[in-house]
Order: structure tokens, then sequence, then C-alpha cells
């Protein structure tokens, strides 16, 4: 199989969706691949550290044109996706579920979707390929990083002849695989850190990376399935924030993970909890993009200092901002699926497979994935209706 690695054009993205280091493990499976020139540059992979591993360099309109499986990081922009014929492969983060319409556009130009981020995550063989934990890991670290820059202390206690430096205490909101790693570099840092969760199994992993995890007067267990959080209940929401904000007043650093698959993130640091926070302390609101944030005020992609001097940072795509790892993971990731997708250096499908079953969206021009076509059934029943309704007479 052809497989082709164009250059992601989605403003800010810097990683590339195969490095060189996993070119000479495609290419004993029987694949070749075809990289669009200058496509690994901004994760600092030259052409040429390709082509010395085997893979050719070419123009983007022959990439396209003569590609079995297009592998990319980014969801495809219109551009990219006229660029697609029928009959090719597409891999890549697709987020079938936020934006089914895309997978139905697809699927009528003939492409077979697969979408990393619907890898079965709970399953140990699948954790090999599971971008979406290699790949939040890098956000963690990485907001600690920025949290540090923002914060205009020492992160660890410091003893010297000019005086101590107290540590900072930060907070992580949400430990999952972002807030583990968040945990674990604030620690290394020398930050005391508290950790708070819904899902009371979180409390043991917290301590274990040297954490004290916070517990509410009022006990919430909001475990949801395949070990996801649960949405919380108007009730359980308003105990949480009330002891929470006394919790968050009293730290310098909060940084926010927490998410609910499908739904907004909930608030967990309200205008309220920012207004009782010191001056000089720092928001990272990691969990901030279009849907919104944990942080009430966060915008996102932008850093903001509210009128008490707190500062609100709520980056977007934190995994490009450290590219060469997010890049050398996602590829092993990427790697790890195509392997698994492929036999004697061509495409085999087996829909009853667990995997495949789960990462395959569009097939033979249907949208096959249970859970996107329902979306879209959902989404052109209520558009029928719409039609339907009858017109309102006129007064
Ligand atoms: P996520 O990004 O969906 O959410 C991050 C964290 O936010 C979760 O721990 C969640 O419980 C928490 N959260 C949600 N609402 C909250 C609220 N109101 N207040 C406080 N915290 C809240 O999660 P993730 O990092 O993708 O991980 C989800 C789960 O998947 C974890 O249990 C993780 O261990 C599991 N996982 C398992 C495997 C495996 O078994 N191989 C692999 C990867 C991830």
């Amino acid at each position: 199989m052809k497989v082709g690695v164009p250059r992601e054009i989605t403003p800010g993205e810097r990683r590339v969706a195969l490095v060189p280091d996993v070119v000479p493990r495609l290419a004993a499976a029987g694949h070749k691949v075809l990289v669009e020139a200058g496509a690994g540059l901004g994760s600092w992979q030259h052409d040429g550290a390709y082509e010395r591993v085997g893979a050719t360099i070419v123009t983007v309109d022959d990439l396209y044109a003569q590609a079995d499986a297009i592998v990319k990081v980014d969801r495809p922009t219109p551009a990219e996706i006229g660029r697609l014929h029928s009959g090719q492969i597409l891999v890549g983060l697709l987020q079938p579920l936020l934006d089914p319409a895309t997978m139905q556009t697809l699927a009528d130009r003939g492409v077979t979707a697969i979408s990393l981020d619907a890898i079965p995550r709970t399953l140990s063989r699948a954790q090999s390929m599971d971008v979406l934990s290699s790949q939040a890991n890098i956000a963690g670290y990485k907001a600690v990083i920025l949290a540090a820059e923002a914060f205009g202390r020492y992160f660890p206690l410091l003893t010297t002849a000019a005086g101590t430096a107290r540590p900072a205490n930060v907070l992580v909101l949400g430990i999952g695989v972002a807030g583990l790693q968040a945990i674990g570099t604030a620690r290394r840092l020398g930050a005391v850190v508290k950790a708070y969760d819904v899902r009371p199994e979180t409390k043991e992993q917290a301590e274990s990376l040297g954490a004290q995890f916070v517990t509410l007067r009022t006990a919430i267990d909001a475990t949801g399935t395949g070990g996801y959080a649960r949405e919380l209940t108007a009730e359980e929401r308003s105990t949480q924030q009330a002891e929470l904000n006394e919790v968050i007043a009293s730290m310098d650093v909060v940084i926010t993970t927490a998410q609910v698959p499908g739904r907004r993130p909930p608030i967990l640091v309200t205008a309220a909890a920012l207004a009782a926070m010191r001056p000089g302390s720092v928001v990272v609101d990691m969990a901030a993009s279009a849907l919104g944030g944990n942080c009430e005020l966060s915008r996102v992609g932008e850093t903001i200092v509210t009128d008490n001097d707190v500062t609100i940072v709520a980056p977007e795509n934190l995994p490009a901002t450290l590219p060469i790892s997010a890049s050398q993971f996602y590829a092993r990731n990427m790697t790890e699926l195509l392997l698994h997708l492929t036999k004697d250096g061509a495409l085999h499908l087996d829909p009853e497979e667990e995997i495949t079953a789960a990462v395959v969206i569009t097939r033979d021009g249907k949208v096959v994935q249970p859970a996107t076509a329902a979306l879209l059934q959902a989404a052109g029943e209520s558009a029928h209706r719409a039609r339907r309704r009858p017109e309102v007479p006129a007064p």
C-alpha cells in the first residue's frame, strides 16, 4: 500500500502523521511511504531524513493522486477532502462525533475514513494505538510548563542566602491521562500538589504520584462508562462548586483537565472563584476549546489577566506546541493501527474485529460506525421535521 503523508494545514498545527523513525517498520510490512515536500518541517523532520530511510518526497498533487492511504493528524479541511478520490483511505483524528456531516461527505466521495480517536481505549491490545492518551500526556506536561512560565514565583521550595522561597501550591482538576501527567510534572518541579476528580478510583492514582487528593465533604461518585465521568446533576454541581471554590482560593496555580465525552466541559473555576484568588495566581485551562472550558472566563487561544490579577491561560492544541514528541508518539500510534489494519501490504478490514469495528467510520459509500450513523440519522430526522412544520398563517 502507498501511504501518503501530507503537510498539515490547520493554523498552528506543527505535528506530522509519520516521522522518519517509523518508515522502516512500514516498509518491512510491504508499504511504501510518500511524503509531501516539507510535511515534517513543523517538527524539524527534514525531507532528507525521510529519504534516508526509504520514503519518497513528492508534491502535494502527486501525493493525493498516487497514495492509497492518506495519513493525517487533523480533520481534513474542505480543500483537502476535495483532493481525495474514490477508493482512497483516510486515517487521522477525524472526530466523527463532533462533525458527522464531514463523515457523510467522505462516504459520498467513496473514501474509507478511519479515525484514531475512536480506538477502544480500554482494550489492552489497542493501547499502543491510543492517540488520545499519547497526546493528552503531552498536553498535561505542557500545561504545567505554561503555568510555571506565567507564575511569578518559584515552583520548588528553595533555601538560599537571599532567603527562602515557599513552594507553589498547585491544584489539578480532572485526574485522567493529562491530569496524571500534570501532577507528575508539577511534582518534579517541586510544587505541592493537590488534585480532584469525580471518579473516586483516581484518588489512589493521584496519591501514588505524590499529590494530595481533595475529598469534598459531600462525596460525589460520577463514574461513567469506559473509565470516563458522567455529567453531574445540577444539585451535585452546585454542592461541588461551593466546596471547590474554597480550595481554589488558597491555590497559586490551578490546572484544569476535566472533560465529559460528547458534552461541554464542566465549569469548575467560576468567576466567583477567580475573584477570590490572590494576585499573581495562574489558571491553565487545558479543557478549553470551541465547546467551552473548565474556567468560566477563559478565552480559547488567549492569555488574559483578570481585574484582580489572575492570569488565565487557555491554550489551543497543546500537543502541537511540543511537536517533536507529539509527532513521534502520534506516528507510533498511527503505525500500530496501520499494521493492524493491513495484511501483506494491503488493507484488510475485518468488520467483526473489535478495533476495526470501532475505527472504520465510512466504507463502501456509507457511514458504517453506529454512533456516527445515529447522529446523522437524528440530524436528518430533525431537518425533515423542520421542513414539514406547517407555516404559521399571517396575522
Ligand atoms: P477525559 O479527558 O475524558 O477527562 C479527564 C478527567 O476529568 C477524567 O478523569 C474525568 O473523571 C474528570 N472529570 C470529568 N468531569 C469532572 C468534574 N465535574 N469534576 C472533576 N473532574 C471531572 O479523560 P481521559 O484522560 O481521556 O481518561 C478517561 C479514562 O480513560 C481514565 O479512566 C483513563 O484511565 C482511561 N483510560 C484507560 C485506558 C486503558 O484502560 N487502557 C487507556 C486510556 C485511558
